[in-house]
């Protein structure tokens, strides 16, 4: 009987060096990903792309692809799938964990103001305010909106809508470096930093420089996901694959 495939829900670095980790060991792995980026960094073994369908299309997929355990290695914004993902494995009785990268916590001259959402963040911004913003394309519609504010606007892939002319847009990929990110600020005058707390090394260097410059951060803090047990590192992560499924 062929080896159950470990499921890895991917769309981060951590779940690609997790595919290439296993796929060079010969475990056998296949990566989903979501479908909404043009031009994915595609992982090394097997991919599959698109939604399942909601947390029932999810459960189908599980049990008709033969899947054993599966690893929740999305982005700790993306919310949905990962309660899909708690939701499906209950239902068909398969191990979850989730690979997820550690929170950044505010460190000594940090000016940190913690939010729950981009509207909110959006809301906290004085007027006149000159922004660095790096929260993603989806959710730039409220800064937008304020009128009264402006600055960059950096993110991988265009916005669904035209910026007003007081925004600069750069689409840009991490990692990116502490003196670029300092050039970037001064050169645009930035007065505020807002950003989500992503965590991880490659998207970092802007808040030490924000550190750095005395620049004020609204953070907009990670929304919360179901308990499974989780793991920091792909290192930490493997082991506990090789373990489970040693014979
Ligand atoms: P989300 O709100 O949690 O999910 C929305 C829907 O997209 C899900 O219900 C599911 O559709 C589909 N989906 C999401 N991740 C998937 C995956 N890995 N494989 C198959 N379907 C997936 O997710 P999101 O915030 O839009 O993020 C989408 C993807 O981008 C995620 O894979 C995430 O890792 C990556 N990403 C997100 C962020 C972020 O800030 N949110 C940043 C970087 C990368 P169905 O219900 O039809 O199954």
């Amino acid at each position: 009987m062929q080896a159950k495939r470990i499921l890895i829900l991917g769309g981060t670095r951590e779940a690609r060096e997790l595919a290439a980790l296993l796929t060079e060991e010969g475990l056998p792995v296949i990566t989903s990903l979501a479908g909404v980026t043009e031009n994915p960094v595609l992982p090394m073994g097997a991919v599959r792309r698109g939604g399942f369908g909601g947390a029932a299309g999810l459960a189908n997929y599980l049990e008709s692809a033969g899947i054993g355990p599966v690893v929740d290695a999305t982005h700790p914004f993306a919310a949905q799938i990962s309660a899909h993902a708690h939701e499906a494995c209950g239902a068909v009785h398969l191990p979850l964990y989730r690979l997820e990268r550690p929170a950044w916590r505010p460190q000594q001259g940090d000016l940190w103001t913690g939010v729950p959402s981009a509207a909110e963040a959006a809301a906290a911004l004085p007027p006149g305010a000159r922004v660095l913003l790096t929260i993603g394309r989806k959710e730039v519609a409220p800064f937008m909106a304020r009128g009264d504010i402006g600055g960059v606007a950096r993110m991988i892939e265009r916005p669904p809508e035209a910026l007003p002319q007081d925004w600069t847009l750069l689409l840009e990929r991490p990692p990116f470096s502490v003196e670029s990110e300092r050039t970037l600020m001064r050169r645009h005058s930035i007065s505020w930093l807002v950003t989500k707390n992503a965590g991880g090394a490659g998207t970092q260097a802007k808040l030490i420089a924000a550190r750095q410059m005395g620049v004020p951060v609204i953070m907009v803090e990670r929304p919360a996901k179901p308990v499974v047990q989780a793991f920091a590192t792909v290192s930490q992560m493997a082991a506990e694959l090789r373990r489970l499924l040693s014979p």
